[in-house]
């Protein structure tokens, strides 16, 4: 059965669903079991010593790599389209071994402005310790064009940033990063491998938030890098002689599994890579959904005269529109609005039954949170004010219930005037 498995080629969620099987498992079990062991044990000391020495796969030691956690990695890397996926503990995991295992002094960066906060926070960090970095309006490819400079290595940006959602002209910019050899790195978190593959623009390297759509349920942290075989590492300075033994395809993650992974220690844990899988198997379902209900509220709030902007790439009135309708599969579940002047934005959001003030995106339940006074508060009035943050900004994560439940819950909640 998993050898023919292993050779068809099936949809998205037929993929996910029987991946697993594809490499046959102990009693036909359906889902990759929970392996918790730290260690594997060899009955020939002459093979452990082959596996360290990267002559023959296996498994050493988990902080490096777990059989349920690989059996993810390989569902990941299948749902992104691309050649080799490493899973960490969490999304921020994810980026900060992006920098850990490519980066070094007098390296330069160029990053999307409109980013995830703990983002913006990491490539803060990246500028003090000897990285050049520099922040550009990444819905405009001139502006990454002028900020490449003969040591840029890689360039950073989201597919739809959080939270006032503008979509990065990702095509241009995968165009002109393979043009100048430059890596182009895609956090693909907003949209998820259901709605857009970045390797259809280019992106040698995909970033995934687990935590969010992929595993859906809120219920455990994870987050994955996703090689799409689409940059040529053979030209990538800072990669070991003992690395680059290895075909040059298996550079980049080979160097993040050492000197990010390994080195860095976060791990997904084998219980919360059984949760994401789990959680996995229904994105495509929950996708639909979510970006269905996300559309129906925004032309909801849109058309009321209590809202005073709202932002989503499914309206006609959002910026880059017509370039989310040619990237992306739907716009989404993520979408923020502003509220007239007058309505306070703590008592609109106390008077909502539905949906939960809470930081989270991508859970079935609809989330919402005041961006100025929480997740972006820390950067500042000025900085906010760069990114188009209103004090009055509501982020919604659109969750799969009820349309009807929903669009009554935003809309009984403002006030008669
Ligand atoms: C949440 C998020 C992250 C970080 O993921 P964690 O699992 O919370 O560390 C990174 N990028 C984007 C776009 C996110 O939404």
């Amino acid at each position: 059965m998993s050898d023919k498995l292993a050779e068809k080629r099936f949809g998205f969620t037929t993929t996910i669903l029987h991946n697993d099987r594809r490499k046959a498992i102990e009693h036909g079990s359906l889902h990759k079991p929970v392996h918790t062991s730290v260690a594997f044990g060899y009955t020939d000391a002459r093979q452990l010593a082959s596996v360290f020495q990267g002559k023959e796969p296996g498994f050493r030691y988990g902080r490096q790599g777990n059989p349920t956690v690989a059996a993810l990695e390989d569902k990941i890397t299948r749902m992104e389209d691309g050649v080799s996926s490493i899973c960490f503990a969490t999304g921020m995991g994810a980026i900060g071994a992006v920098f850990q295992g490519l980066l070094r002094a007098g390296d330069h960066v160029i990053t999307s402005s409109f980013l995830f906060g703990n983002t913006n926070s990491l490539w803060q960090t990246v500028a003090g310790q000897g990285v050049a970095v520099d922040f550009v309006d990444a819905t405009d490819v001139a502006q990454v064009a002028a900020a490449i400079t003969p040591s840029t290595r890689l360039v950073f940006a989201e597919t739809i940033a959080n939270p006032r959602t503008q979509v990065a002209d990702l095509a241009k910019i995968g165009q002109l990063c393979r043009e100048r050899g430059i890596l182009f790195v895609v956090d693909n978190t907003m949209t998820s491998p259901y709605l857009f593959r970045p390797k259809s623009v280019g992106a040698g390297l995909v970033v995934n938030a687990l935590t969010k759509s992929i595993g859906g349920h809120g219920m455990v942290l994870g987050g994955a890098l996703t090689d799409t075989g689409e940059y040529d590492w053979s030209g990538y300075p800072h990669i070991p002689d003992n690395i680059k033994r290895t075909p040059p395809r298996q550079w980049g993650m080979a160097q993040i599994r050492a000197k990010g992974l390994r080195d860095f220690g976060a791990s997904l844990a084998p219980e919360a890579a059984h949760h994401i899988a789990v959680g996995a198997e229904t994105l495509a379902l929950r996708m639909e959904r979510a970006s269905a209900n996300a559309l129906a509220l925004a032309r909801m709030l849109e058309a009321d005269p209590r809202v005073a902007a709202v932002h989503y790439p499914g309206l006609p009135s959002h910026p880059q529109h017509n370039l989310s309708s040619e990237l992306f599969r739907a716009h989404g579940f993520l979408l923020s609005f502003e509220l007239r002047d007058g309505i306070d934005c703590f008592d609109y959001l106390n008077r909502l039954q539905v949906a939960i003030p809470a930081s989270n995106l991508g859970d079935t339940r609809t989330l919402v949170i005041p961006v100025a006074h929480t997740i972006f508060f820390e950067m500042g009035a000025e900085r906010r004010a760069s990114m188009g943050i209103a004090d009055s900004l509501i982020r919604v994560s659109v969750g799969i219930e009820d349309e009807a439940d929903l669009l009554a819950d935003f809309s009984e909640a403002l006030p008669a005037v």
